[in-house]
């Protein structure tokens, strides 16, 4: 391919044809503030926090759009561009809740961390936040009208990744907000609640119904595990604090989900601290079932399945593994089957 030789910041970089002038200055190792950027996605250049300034050229031009070019020199960083960015930040908070303590996304907010970066402590456009959030009956996405951005991440990621467009923009101006159609409920909408959406928002506008109020960004440990609703065994990191799920995220890059999930493996995490939910092995003894240790529960399925084969062979037993085991998992039971109990009986679930 191509390439393209360019100045960014006083540094000499060479990108292929087509590449952005954010892909060039990212390459370099130089930070580009970006609010409706998602690498998921196709660039949309609607936040304006990643304006650059460029030799020759009037006006400042969104670096996540804009193609590199022969010869261009380009900032990052000048005092136009500061200034610039200080303005955009200023719009967003024009309408935004001082809610930054009680925020679910406080900790982990590109708003508030830009804000913070950028020194804005108010903004000099002013319209009283009035929204609020959004009644939906929908058990596990919450939307709070006031703290979107109008990045349009969500709408895009509904589109282009999970291939569904339940939600897009209504209203104009201050009025403008993310709904379904006809504003219904997300419930009589196509959506499908994956809550790629609530991944996407770089704010706290979109957030996991369940986890609100439940812990700080700060306070949760991230623990890296495999999805065990189905096959495809996404990567997902369950947020614990004290011991408790809170919610269920995944990252991008990472494979084979690179971050999205499906509302099982998003949201479906309550079970494990459901009180119904069996922590300890049961033996039926005189027809009821009575709790056991581990070793107790593994001698008896042993003494079951040696008398088995003892009486029947081993080919009266057959091994079924699961699609949501891990293949490492499915590999023992086979192994199991033909190793320990003798039997090439081994079948699994997603065969059929
Ligand atoms: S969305 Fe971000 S900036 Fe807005 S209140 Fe929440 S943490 Fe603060
Ligand atoms: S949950 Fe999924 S389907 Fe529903 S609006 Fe969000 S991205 Fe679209
Ligand atoms: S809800 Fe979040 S992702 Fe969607 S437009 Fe608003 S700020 Fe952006």
């Amino acid at each position: 391919m191509a390439k393209i030789k360019l100045t960014i910041n006083g540094k000499s970089v060479a990108v292929d044809e087509g590449a952005t002038l954010l892909w060039a200055a990212n390459s370099l190792g130089f930070k580009v503030p970006t609010l409706c950027h998602d690498i998921r996605l196709k660039p949309y250049g609607a936040c304006r926090m990643c304006l650059i300034e460029i030799d020759g050229n009037n006006s400042l031009l969104p670096a996540c759009v804009t193609k590199a070019e022969n010869g261009m020199k380009a900032l990052t960083d000048s005092e136009r561009v500061h200034s610039a960015r200080k303005g955009v930040i200023e719009l967003l908070l024009s309408n935004h809740p001082a809610d930054c303590m009680t925020c679910d996304a406080c900790g982990k907010c590109a708003l508030q961390d830009y804000a913070h970066e950028y020194g804005v402590r108010e903004s000099r456009f002013y319209s009283k936040p009035d929204q609020g959030i959004r009644k939906d009956r929908s058990k596990v996405i919450q939307f709070d009208r006031d703290k979107c951005i109008m990045c349009g991440r969500c709408v895009r990621i509904c589109k282009e990744v999970q291939q569904d467009e339940a939600i897009d923009f209504s209203g104009r101006g201050f009025d403008m907000t993310i709904s379904p159609a006809n504003n219904d409920s997300l419930l009589d909408s196509s959506c499908v609640l994956c809550g790629q959406c609530v991944s996407a928002c770089p704010v706290g506008a979109l957030v996991e119904k369940q986890a609100v109020g439940e812990s700080r960004a700060w306070e949760t440990e991230k623990v890296q595990t495999v999805c065990s609703y189905c096959g495809v065994g996404c990567n997902i990191f369950l947020n614990v604090k004290d011991g408790k799920i809170v919610k269920t995220t995944s990252e991008v890059g990472t494979v084979p989900n690179n971050g999205n999930l499906c509302v099982k493996g998003r949201f479906g995490n309550d079970m494990v601290h459901h009180p119904d939910r069996l922590t300890e092995p049961l033996i039926k003894k005189n027809g009821k079932f009575k709790e056991a240790t581990w070793d107790e529960a593994y001698d008896h399925i042993a003494d079951k399945l040696k008398k088995i084969i003892k009486d029947d062979g081993p080919d009266s037993v057959s091994c079924v593994g699961s699609s949501r085991c891990t293949n490492e998992e499915n590999f023992l039971i086979q192994k199991f089957a033909r190793a320990v109990v003798g039997t090439n009986n081994v079948d699994e679930c997603a065969r059929t």
